[in-house]
């Protein structure tokens, strides 16, 4: 029931253009991605670190399909978790110049209560 002068996206952008609630994951729409081939890429299971206090930079890391051995990269635009995710989800080039399809497998979000 939206009014249809709503053509460019309206009121809704407040500030993240890119949090889109309705978003599918399974809807490659990272920067990196360079084909739109329905290929389906060696899937790769990303472990994502939050950043440790006085820190803002959110990295991941995997074990690559490809090669067997372990990349890991930075995350250096994202703010919190959702924008964390949503960065590392989708196809990549990995180190090893293979492309994969990189999913969230689990999250270390830290313990505040621990952080001295
Ligand atoms: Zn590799």
């Amino acid at each position: 029931m939206h009014p249809p002068a709503n053509e460019n996206g309206g009121p809704r952008a407040t500030g993240n253009r890119r949090n889109e609630p309705n978003a599918h994951q399974t809807q490659v729409r990272a920067a990196t991605v360079q084909t739109e081939l329905p290929v389906r890429h060696p899937v790769a299971h990303v472990s994502l670190y939050a950043p440790h206090a006085g820190r803002r930079t959110w990295w991941f890391a995997y074990r690559c399909p490809h090669c067997s051995y372990g990349h890991r990269g930075e995350l250096r635009q994202a703010t919190d978790e959702e924008t964390a995710e949503k960065a590392v989800i989708g196809v990549r080039r990995s180190r090893c110049g293979k492309r994969l399809w990189l999913v969230v497998a689990r999250v270390y979000r830290g313990n505040e209560g621990m952080a001295a």
